[in-house]
């Protein structure tokens, strides 16, 4: 098994071998911050089974023991860097990102009260394929 993924603009890109580990959502204020969304949802992978296929990420150190991985063209968070051996990497990132499915919710106490409700706002019909927007967003695959 392997799971590709990269930033929003196709600068820095990654391929993991194997099976990830288990993949979460935090509700933390860092990661809502870090992410500027109601959570991050990041997966834990050994680092030898990572590879940087192209690029490699920009770092804020966001607390003594972690530093947070980005792209320094585009802004995507890619990474929370905690260990020697095992980092997490952000789950939406991936090119397939229903492959890998958070199991469990951390930092309860922090998460936004509309989380519970999502599933129930009315949802407003698609307008369609926009016909004069040009997408810039790197696709879902290896260039
Ligand atoms: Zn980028
Ligand atoms: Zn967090």
């Amino acid at each position: 098994m392997s799971l590709s993924g990269g930033c929003q603009c196709g600068a820095v890109r990654f391929r993991v071998e194997g099976q990830p580990g288990r993949a979460s959502i935090c509700h933390c204020r860092m990661c809502q911050k870090a992410f500027a969304g109601p959570f991050g949802a990041l997966v834990t992978v050994k680092i030898v089974d990572l590879t940087w296929t192209r690029g490699a990420p920009t770092h804020f150190q966001s607390s003594d023991q972690v530093k947070r991985g980005f792209c320094a063209v585009c802004g995507t968070p890619l990474t929370f860097d905690y260990s020697d051996a095992v980092i997490d990497l952000a789950v939406f990132a991936f090119d397939d990102p229903s492959a890998v499915e958070p199991v469990v919710q951390l930092a309860k106490d922090s998460r936004a009260p509309w989380i519970d409700h999502v599933a129930d706002l009315p949802v407003r019909p698609s307008p369609g394929p926009p016909s004069e927007i040009t997408s810039r967003q790197h696709p879902d695959h290896d260039t």
